[in-house]
């Protein structure tokens, strides 16, 4: 039986009899909550779950799921993008990039193409692709093609990537790569404001790799309860009702409710081996900033593979054109939790998922995105 809630029993209890998603709502719904308690979730697959399942609007009005930086495409810098077109308009390569990222807007295209999207329908070379080793099979395939992988994501995306370079990649690829670790960004916006969140919502799969040494210090620091959860509609409302239980009981520490694969130490073997491959720095989140610790970026040692160091010919003129949002987008302050989509005047006009204006709206694991797919269901 739960320790915290007769009646419900927690999803990761190994083989006992999970209660339905009703009962996790009224056991939420009973919950003697004083006031309005902020919960900011950081993984964007929880938050596909959250919206798709409609779960914010089945939740007490004093109950607020704050979606935060959870997708890798939409704060990968606006330069990224603009330096991954160049490279394809400029070099005889073939980009090979994450469908995610291919809409991405830039705000000052000139004459030129939008997005990736654009570029490829006006024939550049430019092939999505839904895992990173597919293009080693690419390059494999045509050893004569020099082939360039851009790719956007958090650990989830790095461990495995770390993975392919350790066994050697083909000559003929190398990798741009908009790495990100999402813990000194929620360092810092809650050294900002405490206030602004209540709890956190933690990444099941991401703490499986990192552990949740961070996040504990993070919780401790702060004062504020977190639950590492897993991916369905059950586990996220299970860690709803964890750190709501113990916000009210002022209770700071992280609960693990993804116990099967997160372990406190994470995987050894993951994180040595993007350990080797990758060294941290300070990484820029569009509409955010630098925000030091946040950026994973090839070691030297890789320069080889690394587009950045292959093809450097126009990093200057890329920082230079780069102005981060479209006027009007609210995605800066989406992106971090200060606004919710509906609060964007072009949420649901003149933004849309065929139209997408900002970010958060061109990757379909953006926040508008989803909010906005919702919107087109109900
Ligand atoms: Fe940006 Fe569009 Fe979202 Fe507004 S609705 S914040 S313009 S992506």
């Amino acid at each position: 039986m739960d320790r915290h809630h007769e009646g419900i029993v927690r999803d990761d209890s190994g083989g006992e009899a999970m209660n339905g998603v009703r009962d996790l709502l009224g056991a939420i719904a009973a919950l003697p909550l004083h006031r309005r308690v902020r919960v900011l979730n950081v993984c964007g697959d929880q938050e596909r779950v959250i919206s798709l399942s409609d779960m914010r609007r089945q939740l007490p009005d004093v109950v607020e799921v704050v979606p935060g930086p959870g997708c890798a495409a939409s704060i990968c810098p606006e330069a990224d993008v603009f330096q991954a077109l160049r490279l394809v308009e400029r070099h005889s390569v073939t980009l090979l990039v994450s469908e995610n990222l291919l809409r991405l807007p830039l705000t000052e295209p000139g004459n030129g193409p939008r997005s990736l999207v654009d570029a490829m329908h006006s024939g550049a070379d430019i092939r999505p692709i839904a895992a990173p080793i597919e293009a080693v099979v690419a390059a494999r395939e045509k050893p004569s093609r020099d082939m360039v992988l851009f790719l956007a994501g958090f650990e989830t995306l790095l461990a495995p990537l770390a993975g392919m370079v350790l066994d050697g990649l083909p000559e003929n690829l190398s990798i741009l790569l908009c790495g990100r670790r999402a813990e000194p960004l929620i360092d810092r916006l809650l050294a900002a404001n405490a206030d602004d969140f209540d709890a956190l919502l933690l990444p099941g799969n991401r703490c499986a790799l990192t552990g949740t040494g961070e996040w504990d210090r993070l919780s401790n620091t702060y004062g504020k309860p977190a639950a590492v959860a897993g991916y369905t509609a059950i586990n996220i409302l299970s860690a709803l009702h964890s750190v709501l239980q113990r916000h009210e009981h002022g209770k700071a520490s992280v609960e693990n409710l993804y116990r099967r694969l997160a372990r406190p130490e994470g995987n050894a073997m993951a994180r040595d081996q993007m350990e080797r491959v990758f060294e941290p720095f300070a990484g820029g989140w569009r509409g955010v900033g630098v925000v030091d610790g946040t950026g994973f970026r090839l070691r030297h040692a890789y320069d080889v593979i690394n587009a950045d160091c292959r093809y450097p010919d126009y990093r200057g003129e890329m920082i230079e054109a780069s102005r981060q949002m479209p006027d009007g987008c609210a995605c800066a302050e989406v992106l971090v939790g200060r606004k919710t989509p509906a609060q964007c005047a072009m949420f649901a006009h003149a933004c849309s998922p065929t139209a997408p204006i900002g970010p958060c709206m061109a990757s379909e694991d953006g926040t508008c995105f989803l909010h906005r797919s919702l919107l087109s269901a109900a």
